[in-house]
């Protein structure tokens, strides 16, 4: 069996930028060291950091003192508050991908739109651009049903989660101009997500069957399965190579392999 590897796969980086923050911020040692949730959406690498000490915390609530990494999803403003109030160091490991994508979203709630993510509402990612978004701000995940009962203003602009899939936010948009009479969309999809999807996909119509490595709590590395299925291929998602079936394999001449962002 030939075994091929897509193009673009595995670590993004803002992943990369982000455990290097946390191992840099580990070794200075100064207090003890936490991630706001885990630093990437990939359960093996984060318990290799907590092996250095670096710790993953739901709330700042579970502290009292030392350092928090903000991860490359990012956070709301109101988590950066609080941690300067309550005398917590930040370290701030936010992707510039998701930040732009943050800014973005203030400036359009300060101009008066009615903002409009697209992707996951429980995502972290989501849940911090929203939170930069204003009052009126709201989620459309493009699973569902009917996206214009949510919407309030017929002025309204868009952002999309880094790591949605392109036709999903194309689909949003369309139903968005039925209602809007002013829309602003910025594609905030980020390029490594792009590339890796873009990848995956020429990979998935040349072979037999695909092998999707990563987290099974990762958005982006569960989309690449979504990709390589919507095309009819045989595709199986894990984590580790412990999860491997040889009945996967028989009869199947050409195997790929994908990776998600958060995949070391
Ligand atoms: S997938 Fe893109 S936005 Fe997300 S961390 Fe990686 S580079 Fe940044």
């Amino acid at each position: 069996m030939k075994v091929f590897l897509a193009e673009y796969s595995g670590f993004c980086f803002g992943v990369k930028r982000a455990i290097k923050i946390a191992f840099q911020t580990a070794k200075r040692g100064h207090g003890p060291v936490y991630t706001y949730g885990s630093l990437i959406h990939n359960p093996q690498a984060v318990q290799e950091l907590e092996k250095k000490g670096v710790k993953p915390i739901r709330s700042l609530s579970d502290i009292h003192k030392g350092t928090v990494i903000i991860r490359s999803h990012g956070v709301p403003p109101k988590i950066m508050s609080e941690a300067k109030s309550r005398g917590i160091t930040v370290v701030d490991a936010t992707c510039p991908f998701v930040r732009k994508a943050q800014e973005l979203a203030f400036s359009l709630g300060s101009q008066g739109y009615q903002v409009v993510v697209v992707g996951e509402a429980d995502h972290p990612e989501v849940k911090g651009i929203l939170g930069h978004a204003g009052d009126r701000a709201v989620v459309l995940d493009y699973r569902d049903n009917d996206p214009r009962l949510r919407i309030t203003s017929r002025k309204i602009g868009v952002i999309a989660q880094t790591t949605l899939l392109l036709d999903k936010f194309q689909s949003v948009i369309s139903t968005l101009l039925e209602i809007a009479t002013e829309l602003k969309i910025y594609n905030t999809i980020c390029s490594a997500t792009t590339l890796r999807q873009e990848s995956t996909l020429n990979l998935a119509e040349e072979v037999d069957l695909m092998i999707v490595l990563g987290g099974k709590n990762s958005a982006n590395t569960s989309r690449l399965a979504e990709l390589c299925r919507s095309v009819g291929k045989r595709t199986y998602h894990i984590e580790t190579p412990k999860e491997l079936d040889p009945a996967w394999f028989r009869n199947s001449h050409k195997l790929g392999i994908t990776a998600g962002a958060s995949t070391p």
